[in-house]
Formats: structure tokens, sequence, C-alpha cells
């Protein structure tokens, strides 16, 4: 099997969230499509490890939301790369409640969806939840984020769980690190190996925390150029 063929489909990027017990959860998908219309009902697939995907269990609600191309890589990080455990992922971004009290994003995206799921599909390492809609409205904001738009123009990269990774796509510094016999002195940089952060500069500070995935600096790679 060649996986590149994988990369010749098309996504978009969606922030999901949920809330249960008081706390809200949200993680970034590319996975959310509508399947049907009447009535309309939308399809999530979620990694069964995902605190999202836990409290989406529990609490049988979840909202989604479209990623405009203006979404900075600091708030992709802070959803789509830390985990909602002991994490306020919306504590300090503009959000609002929807009619299930569910908090979503208001910048960064151009509509909303309120949905009660009907239907978790066990797929092994994810769950696809299949939910009604029960409330939409579009928002101000720019074009959707594309996951090709996202990958080419914001050099973004894809966290483990997500349902598209693959272990080839991550970082590979193997080529840019080799003995090479060009004369001109190379430069250093330094790369998160768990969202693509890339750190210009050497040393890279022992206490150093990524600031888009919030890994420390065991996790970064050194890389010639
Ligand atoms: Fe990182």
């Amino acid at each position: 099997m060649d996986t590149k063929a994988f990369y010749k489909m098309s996504y978009g990027l969606y922030i999901i969230s949920t809330r249960y017990d008081g706390k809200d959860y949200g993680c970034v998908v590319n996975t959310l499509i509508q399947i049907t219309s009447n009535p309309a009902q939308m399809s999530v697939a979620i990694n069964k490890e995902n605190y999202t995907s836990k409290m989406i269990d529990k609490a049988g609600f979840f909202t989604a939301t479209p990623l405009t191309v203006d979404a900075t890589m600091d708030l992709i990080g802070n959803f789509g790369f830390k985990t909602s455990k002991d994490f306020d992922k919306f504590y300090g971004w503009g959000f609002k409640r929807d009619t299930n009290g569910i908090a979503y994003l208001t910048q960064c995206t151009n509509a909303v969806f309120s949905l009660k799921v009907n239907n978790i599909v066990d797929s092994g390492t994810h769950n696809i939840y299949i939910g009604e809609v029960l409330d939409a409205m579009p928002l101000e904001g720019s074009d959707s984020l594309t996951y090709d738009y996202y990958q080419r123009i914001k050099k973004g990269t894809t966290p483990p769980k997500a349902s598209s990774y693959n272990a080839k796509s991550g970082t590979d510094s193997s080529s840019a690190t080799a003995p090479t016999a060009q004369t001109t002195p190379q430069k250093v940089k330094y790369v998160c190996s768990v969202c693509g952060y890339e750190y210009e500069g050497d040393p890279l500070p022992a206490d150093f925390i990524c600031p888009v995935c919030g890994q420390p600096a065991s996790v970064f790679e050194k890389v010639l150029y």
C-alpha cells in the first residue's frame, strides 16, 4: 500500500467541543462531514483516548465550528496538541455558549453547529459520533481552512491521535542532519517533534516550552539547514 494516496484526500479543519460536569472540552478534527439533510445529521471521528471523546460519551452533545484561514498556529496548537484533561482550552480565547451551554469559539470560525449524539460507531482507535443538528448558525468570518492549506501554507503537522496521522508524515530531520560536503556555513534550528514548531537559534534553552503544544525542550530535534 502506498500511503501517499491518502494525501490526495480533502478535508476541512474543525473544533469539536463539549461540556460535562461544569467543564469545557475541545479538540481539532478533520473528520466532520454532513451525512443527511432531513433530518440534518453529521458524523465526526475522534480518537477514544482524546478527552473530548470521553466527555462526549458522557454528555451526549457536542458542538462543531469550522476553522478559518486566519486561525493562528497558537490557536490550532492550543486545541489540537494539548489535552483538555486538566487544562481549560477556551481560557483566553473569545467564545460564547450554544443552546446546550457548550462553549464555541467566536474568532477564527465562520459557523457553529449544535448536535445531539444519536449513535456511536466503534471504529477501533476512534469512535464515530453521528449527531443530529439541533441548531446551526453562520458567523462572520473568513474562508474555511482546509487541511491542505493547513499543511502547505501554515506548515502545520498532525498529532499522533488524529484520524489521518501517518508516522511517515511527521518531521523527518534525518536528511537535514546528515553530513554534507557543502562549504557554506549551516544554520541551526530546533523543530518540535510533536507539533512542528521551529525555534531559530542555538542552543535551545533547557527550560524552553513549545509555545504551540506545550511540550518541553527534550522533544525538540536539532536540524541543520
Ligand atoms: Fe510543539
